[in-house]
């Protein structure tokens, strides 16, 4: 589980994250949407270890993440132990970021043989079974430019989730995608949610938060304005805010 107690993060003088607070529960998908420059990023990146942030806390199975108490106060952690800390969450960005010179089943298995210390020949099967469940499994040794984006946001999936991580935190997902290539991407998203995997998932794909979300969190401003199923949400939306969110976003 995931628990982001009132985090603050400036840039200058400028509050993209202003007291903000978020429970992800096992299992549980949250779905994080609002305007361009309301923060949803920069609050995924502080999840992941990506930004130092200026107050609050985020702990992953109530551990305190970047941070350890030092005599009553607060220390920053070393490289390793957050590298170690970063290790039990994954990221999928929005423009999937595979390693170029690698095949597909090098991409996926680099960090379980890497950074978790399994043996290659179980990183590879399990690899091979991700890929079969992404429709992949004949591209195992492709190099991502052979790949659509579409393709290429389906192995960046099975990378993620191919460390087990207590969550998989998606950055837009889909936003770089051709139309007709989003609805693949989705499918995995879904199928990944209907196994019980924990997601943050920050995405303006309106009928996907409807369908998938157990919470929906709109942002603006570097607030979290509303929170709530889906189903209240979307129906009725407390705020003008939302309201003119959704009117612009159906
Ligand atoms: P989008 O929907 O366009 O991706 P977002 O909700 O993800 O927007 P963020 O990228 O989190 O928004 O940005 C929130 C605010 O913080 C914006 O005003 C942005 O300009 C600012 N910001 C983000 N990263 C930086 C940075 N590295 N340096 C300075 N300002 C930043
Ligand atoms: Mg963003």
């Amino acid at each position: 589980a995931l628990r982001v107690l009132g985090v603050r993060k400036t840039f200058g003088d400028h509050a993209a994250l202003d007291d903000v607070s978020l429970d992800v529960r096992e299992g549980e998908v949250v779905v994080v949407i609002g305007p361009s420059g309301s923060g949803k990023s920069t609050l995924i990146r502080c999840v992941h270890q990506l930004e130092a942030i200026d107050a609050g806390a985020v702990y992953l199975d109530g551990e305190l993440l970047g941070y350890e108490r030092h005599r009553g106060g607060l220390r920053a952690l070393g490289e390793r132990r957050v590298a170690a800390q970063r290790s039990r969450m994954s990221m999928v960005f929005q423009q999937f970021n595979l390693i170029p010179h690698f095949t597909v089943l090098r991409n996926i298995t680099e960090a379980p043989v890497r950074v978790h210390g399994r043996a290659r020949a179980d990183a590879e099967s399990e690899a091979m079974e991700l890929l079969e469940r992404v429709g992949l499994a004949d591209r195992a040794q492709h190099y991502p430019r052979q790949l659509s984006g579409g393709q290429q946001q389906r192995v960046a999936i099975a990378r993620a989730v191919a460390t087990k991580p207590r969550i998989t935190l998606f950055d837009e997902p889909t936003s770089a995608l051709d139309p007709e290539l989003v609805e693949d991407v989705l499918g995995v998203m879904r199928g990944l949610a209907a196994d019980g995997m924990t997601m943050v998932v920050v995405t303006h794909e309106m009928a996907f938060a409807r369908e998938v979300a157990d919470r929906c969190v709109f942002m603006e401003a570097g607030r979290v304005v509303e929170s709530g199923p889906p189903s209240e949400l979307f129906t009725a939306p407390r705020s003008a805010r939302l309201r003119s969110f959704l009117a612009r976003h159906h």
